[in-house]
């Protein structure tokens, strides 16, 4: 007797442990509270999806964000500390706390801060909370570049060549360099956001930009592995935004073009690609879904792939978190992709497979930072003087500020994102050049003037263009003076009317948008 009853409650016991192991490796459940662990755009693009889903919001903010949009918008906001992000954004048992404080039942990281940070993800899960991402487990074997390569290369996905191990003899490394053929790169391991990442042109730079690279992966990772790769010549970037649910499920969301970029990071992105034929994004889509696999992902990533003059491309690396640009992909599929990582967090199927998804229409975003693209894209930091967004058709501004807010020096100087949407590719270019000339910001430079730059230029315009396009056709020049000498004596004019104005009308009137100095001067004249 005693034997059945101890065996049936020994059974039912181990149900229960199974259910919950399951349970808690899926971590699932209904998400009632999200605490968004980010600031600025991302944190109200975050909140407004969930808002949208039922979701209650609660904000952390540093001491420098007292006053930020994303602290206005949540239904509750926690201050985790002094201005740096070493002492707020990026301290996790502070973000932890503040979640069990308001009884938050999930966190979602955003991107940047501790987005792919294991640790972050291993102990939200392990207070029982649900993290909106992929598991750690995934995290850490996409977290560094070799690792990530060295898995996806068991899934039949191609690599740049190079190295597999990190270098450390640098006789041995200069003799794969030399098989490998200059140039080549040198890479951190751990590297990110553009950083610790060398071009050497020959061998005689070798010892140099390997020192170089080592010293800037230990600052800025803590971590001084390096490899090498090799310098793919006019390189494409191209992306696949993928997508995996908790039950095994992987699609991919089409891919976007990020080609344009400064310091190795992206300005312009967009989606689709001009170059990809059907067959090529098939190809490429296919082997974006098996490097997801390669790390049993779940939630979103993206695939980096480059591409060469050939068309042939290469696996760069996997970004374990929703990515800056992921708005032409949401414009294009149609999806919002933030509801679609929560209900995957919470444990949901994907609601559709590979052969449901279409392509439609033309997206196009810029970055507006507040940085100088006439001084080396140089941040700019200063007060918002005037801030005036476009509106019209097909216009999305995600952005985390408003006229007069000053954009803090210790965080990221991204203003906002500019995403535009139509039929076709030029179309999408026409509005966005639109758009630009009607986006208002004094009191900081920002990228808008080089973006307008970019829309109206020949190369970006017929869809020929690489990685090295600020390099190949962007002079500071450019945007410092394109006035003819008659504008030129015309602006004179106008800054002695200047003097005699309200300070409010003088900053309507000095634009740095030079398309609405001409609209003026053709008013004068
Ligand atoms: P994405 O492809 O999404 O633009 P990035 O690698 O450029 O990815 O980084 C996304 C965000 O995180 C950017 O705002 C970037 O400034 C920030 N970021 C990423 N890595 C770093 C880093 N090592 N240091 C500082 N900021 C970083
Ligand atoms: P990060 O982690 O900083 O984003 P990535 O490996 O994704 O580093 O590279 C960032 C950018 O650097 C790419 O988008 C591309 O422009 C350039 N790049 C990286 N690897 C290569 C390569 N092997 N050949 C040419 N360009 C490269
Ligand atoms: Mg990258």
């Amino acid at each position: 007797m005693f034997f059945i009853f101890g065996s049936f409650i020994l059974q039912s016991l181990s149900i229960e442990l199974f259910l919950s192991i399951a349970l808690a490796k899926m971590s699932m459940g209904k998400i009632k509270k999200l605490l968004v662990a980010n600031r600025g755009e991302i944190a109200l693009r975050i909140m407004r999806s969930a808002k949208e889903m039922g979701i209650k919001t609660v904000a952390v903010f540093s001491e420098a964000d007292r006053a930020a949009l994303h602290v206005r918008f949540a239904d509750e906001a926690i201050c985790i500390g002094p201005p740096p992000s070493s002492q707020s954004y990026l301290v996790m048992e502070k973000i932890i706390a503040a979640a069990n404080e308001t009884g938050a039942d999930a966190i979602h990281p955003g991107y940047g801060f501790l987005s792919e940070n294991e640790a972050f993800a291993r102990k939200v899960k392990e207070v029982g909370l649900i993290f909106i991402g992929p598991s750690a487990e995934s995290m850490e074997i996409m977290g560094s570049k070799l690792g990530a390569k060295a898995a996806v290369a068991k899934f039949n996905v191609p690599l740049v060549p190079g190295t597999a191990e990190p270098i450390s003899d640098i006789t041995a490394a200069k003799k794969i360099a030399k098989e490998i053929g200059y140039p080549i790169l040198i890479k951190a391991s751990a590297g990110g956001g553009g950083k610790g990442m060398r071009i050497v042109e020959s061998e005689s730079e070798f010892e140099e930009q390997m020192e170089r690279a080592v010293s800037e992966a230990i600052s800025a990772f803590g971590d001084g592995a390096v490899f090498i790769e090799k310098y793919v010549a006019q390189p494409r970037h191209i992306e696949f935004q993928i997508f995996g649910d908790q039950h095994g499920n992987v699609v991919h969301l089409f891919e976007r073009e990020c080609s344009i970029q400064r310091r190795h990071q992206k300005v312009i992105e967009e989606a689709p690609s001009s170059v990809l034929t059907p067959e090529l994004r098939k190809k490429m889509g296919e082997a974006a879904v098996n490097a997801a696999k390669a790390a049993n992902y779940y939630n979103a990533g993206t695939i980096e792939f480059i591409l060469d003059d050939k068309l042939n491309f290469y696996f760069l690396e996997m970004n374990t978190r929703l990515q800056v640009e992921h708005p032409v992909t949401e414009e294009i599929t149609g999806l919002d992709l933030v509801k679609l990582q929560i209900k995957v967090a919470e444990g949901e199927k994907l609601p559709f497979i590979q052969e449901d998804l279409k392509i439609h229409g033309h997206a196009i975003e810029v970055r507006v930072y507040a940085e100088d693209p006439a001084n080396n894209f140089l941040p700019d930091i200063g007060t918002l003087k005037t801030y005036k967004r476009p509106q019209g058709h097909g216009i999305r501004v995600d952005d985390g500020f408003e006229q007069g807010m000053a954009i803090p020096f210790y965080y990221d100087p991204m203003i906002a994102k500019m995403i535009c949407h139509d039929e076709t590719r030029e179309r999408a270019i026409e509005k966005m050049i639109r758009a630009i000339s009607e986006y208002e910001i004094t009191g900081v430079e920002t990228t808008l003037g080089f973006c307008d730059f970019v829309m109206h230029h020949e190369s970006f315009r017929s869809g020929n263009f690489s990685t090295k396009f600020v390099e190949s056709f962007f002079k500071p020049e450019i945007l410092k003076s394109n006035f003819t000498e008659e504008e030129e004596m015309i602006a004179g004019v106008l800054a002695v009317e200047l003097m005699a104005m309200t300070p409010q009308s003088q900053a309507t009137l000095i634009s740095p948008d030079k398309s609405k100095w001409r609209k003026r001067l053709k008013v004068e004249r």
